[in-house]
């Protein structure tokens, strides 16, 4: 069975070659383990952090040895009671074709309820992230106006059209016209920047949100989110939420100075880890599973075929090759 091991920590934007392709041989099942087909693993920006040697809220991955993200699998043969032959689980697993693990941490997953690739995305990690990050940090009040950078990404398409379903005027800034029209056609945005073609995004934002930015839900960080502090209002709330745009970075980078933005405003900024509200996970998932019975709720995916594709998938994040949330389908 094929593996996919960090070769080497990547500098800048991560390359083929930090990637090595391994393959061995499955062993024997003891009790308690389980051995598992993976099905849908998820690509993630976050997984950037852990390839570097640096202190984080989760240590980093080991080089030479596999990279770990979340996925979706089907039980083939099984000596833990938890788990049957066919059943279809969710939780973190290793960047492997087949594995053998003894947990029980997985979840059991039904494939009539949802597709097996939205336990990896609106109903999984970045779902969660969504919700929880814009209801217990933005604190959004009906008639505000949500501003949502990486807004056509797993986690930003969300959050708008959670905006909407809560009442807010939702505004979006992503990478391409592409990007922007399908914000306003398909997921209810009222407006939408494209930061590329933009020259001035302060002005741009301004135009977009007459009545400026109540809550920012921030999932770039950088220069785009340096431009809407000149348009928040009193009292905002920034939901620090990721900051993709220097998770390549080489050296730091000299920003403006935020503190006299939040002061003259009222303002506040708080970063978040959705791990950290664990307590929280199973009502955020009704509550996201409600929303999207109703159909008051759409996801989208992009689907990559094939396990060798997985490195390819997780580069193309850093170039907004995905709408929606990335997926490798194995
Ligand atoms: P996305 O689906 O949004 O994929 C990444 C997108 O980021 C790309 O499609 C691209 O879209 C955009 N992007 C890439 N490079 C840049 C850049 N230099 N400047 C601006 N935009 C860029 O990923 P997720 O939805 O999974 O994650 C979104 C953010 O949320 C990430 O920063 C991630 O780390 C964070 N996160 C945080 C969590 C937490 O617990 N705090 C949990 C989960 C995610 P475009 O074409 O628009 O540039």
């Amino acid at each position: 069975t094929k593996t996919i091991n960090l070769k080497n920590r990547p500098t800048g934007i991560p390359e083929l070659t930090d990637f090595e392709f391994t393959s061995s041989v499955i062993a024997d099942l003891q009790e308690g383990e389980v051995l598992l087909s993976s099905k849908y693993i998820s690509v993630d920006p976050y997984l950037r952090g852990r390839m570097s040697d640096t202190k984080s809220y989760i240590k980093p991955f080991e080089l030479n040895k596999p990279i770990l993200s979340g996925a979706v699998a089907e039980v083939l043969a099984s000596k833990n009671t938890k788990y049957s032959v066919g059943d279809h689980v969710a939780g973190m697993l290793e960047w492997k074709e087949t594995q053998i693990i003894k947990t029980d941490q997985l979840l059991i997953v039904d494939p009539d309820k949802a597709a097996l690739s939205a336990y990896l995305g609106v109903l999984g990690m970045t779902g969660l992230t969504a919700y929880l990050g814009l209801t217990e940090i933005g604190k959004p009040k009906k008639g505000e106006t949500l501003l949502v950078s990486g807004a056509a990404g797993a986690v930003g398409s969300v959050v708008g059209q959670i905006g909407k379903i809560l009442g807010l005027k939702v505004v979006g800034i992503a990478g391409t016209d592409e990007k922007v029209d399908m914000l306003k056609s398909q997921f209810g945005f009222d407006e939408a920047i494209n930061y590329n073609t933009t020259k001035n995004m302060n002005e741009a934002i301004a135009k977009s949100c007459p009545e400026g930015v109540d809550i920012y839900f921030d999932n770039v960080g950088g220069e785009i989110s340096e431009a809407v502090l000149f348009n928040i209002n009193k009292f905002s709330r920034t939901v620090n939420c990721g900051a993709i745009s220097v998770y390549n970075s080489t050296e730091l980078t000299r920003s403006i100075s935020v503190q006299p933005f939040l002061i003259k405003t009222s303002s506040s900024m708080q970063g978040f880890v959705i791990s950290n509200y664990a307590d929280k996970h199973p009502e955020a998932i009704m509550q996201l599973t409600e929303w999207l019975q109703q159909g008051k709720l759409h996801y989208i995916e992009t689907i990559i075929e094939g396990f060798d594709k997985i490195p390819t998938a997780f580069i193309d994040l850093f170039r907004g090759k995905n709408k929606g949330k990335m997926i490798v389908k194995i």
